[in-house]
């Protein structure tokens, strides 16, 4: 038996789980910043219902809402000034995966002044940061239950993690009525990336009993919700379930981490803007046909079978879903394979391991001009 885990987030889910627990925001201080961006929080109604808790709470605050996808360091470094400044007590990020990532990035700026937004990567740990509570309005990233903020490097347009104890919320506020008015798009995409979370941690060398728990479920949840989006009814997927299966998946890769097809999928996004989810599950099926013939034919059946389908329905569903045409140029492809060089964990936790060479494979198999 081996249940190896850290994850010390108190999640407070449900219907109204930000007003009926009005009194933990006050349990953190009195000046609280908002770190979120342009559309979501507002949307949804969580930046409207959160701010009459904090006034009912007498808790001052600010608002940062210049975040975007994939968050800039930088942007989340002129937060942390803002937070300094008004020497705020607390963080409370609202949003998908980007505000939420990017209110652990502002918790650690803030509490140390001389730190270059670049250094992130480097220093996270050497202050603590301040405390940071999380509303989450989309049901894909996990970052609710993870210690992983992923940010875009401002000086090199690079997408990295920050990673350990210093990126855990001490809050997460799940309530899905928050996740309703997500434009259809981002509703598949952050569903692929909670499948793909939750496939990638089943699979992965590093999997325990306890993240194959986490996994399996979300597993099971999301598969047949996929498989609804793609017979076009997406009135039939729960968004309450959705959203429950997007943290089993995340405390799953919290304890495994992701494999490749995230590697690849930041180059992606970073590239040709594809949303996060589409960019990391438009690798699964390549994915699945490297390890069945690579010696890991055995847990290729047996996630098929858990899903309940066959390799070709299975790469079906998900590029229908991706839906992404692009096409890269053969040259272009190689310079890339620099990216890929060298240690790279999600590579390592592959059964069978990955190389770079895979990943040029990978990208030619799917995007190649040629
Ligand atoms: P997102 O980038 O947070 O949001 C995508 C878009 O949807 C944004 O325009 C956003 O608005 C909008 N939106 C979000 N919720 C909405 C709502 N309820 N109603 C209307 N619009 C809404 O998308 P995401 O997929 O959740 O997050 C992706 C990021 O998370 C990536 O940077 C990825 O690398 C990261 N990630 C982190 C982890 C982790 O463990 N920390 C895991 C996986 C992925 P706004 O402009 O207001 O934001
Ligand atoms: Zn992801």
């Amino acid at each position: 038996m081996v249940l190896t885990s850290y994850m010390p987030t108190r999640i407070l889910c449900g219907e109204n789980c930000v007003e009926k627990n009005a009194d933990v925001f006050s349990a953190f201080g009195k000046r609280a910043l908002i770190v979120t961006g342009k559309h979501g929080a507002k949307e949804s109604g969580a930046l409207d219902t959160l701010l009459s808790v904090l006034q009912k709470q007498e808790i001052s605050f600010e608002i940062f809402d210049d975040i975007t996808e994939n968050p800039q360091t930088r942007d989340c470094r002129n937060a942390g000034d803002q937070a300094r400044h008004m020497q705020a007590d607390f963080i409370v990020g609202i949003g998908g995966g980007s505000p939420l990532d990017a209110a652990k990035a502002v918790a650690i700026y803030a509490s140390d002044d001389s730190m270059q937004a670049s250094e992130i990567y480097t220093k996270a740990g050497s202050a603590a940061p301040l405390p940071v509570l999380l509303i989450g309005t989309t049901a894909g990233t996990g970052s609710e239950v993870t210690g992983v903020s992923v940010l875009t490097d401002s000086e090199t347009g690079r997408k990295r993690s920050v990673k350990g104890k210093n990126c855990y919320a001490a809050v997460s506020f799940c309530d899905c009525q928050y996740t309703r008015s997500m434009p259809q798009s981002v509703r598949v995409s952050t569903a692929l990336d909670a499948f793909a979370h939750a496939y990638e941690s089943y699979l992965s060398t590093t999997g325990n009993d306890l993240s194959r728990l986490y996994a399996k479920r979300a597993i099971e949840i999301i598969w047949p919700q996929l498989k609804s989006y793609e017979s076009g009814h997406a009135d039939d997927v729960e968004y309450d379930s959705a959203y429950a299966a997007s943290l089993y998946a995340g405390m799953a890769i919290n304890i495994t981490g992701t494999l490749a097809p995230h590697t690849l999928g930041y180059a992606l996004t970073e590239e040709y803007h594809v949303p996060h989810g589409v960019a990391c599950a438009v690798f699964a099926p390549a994915l699945l046909r490297h390890l069945w013939e690579n010696g890991g034919e055995q847990k290729v059946k047996e996630l098929l079978t858990l899903l309940q389908t066959d390799l070709v329905s299975f790469s079906n569903t998900v590029l229908s879903l991706c839906d992404l045409s692009l096409t890269i140029p053969e040259n272009k492809i190689e310079v890339m394979r620099e990216r890929w060089r060298g240690k790279i964990a999600s590579f390592e936790h592959v059964p069978g391991g990955f190389t770079d060479r895979d990943a040029v494979r990978f990208y030619q198999s799917l995007f190649s001009d040629r």
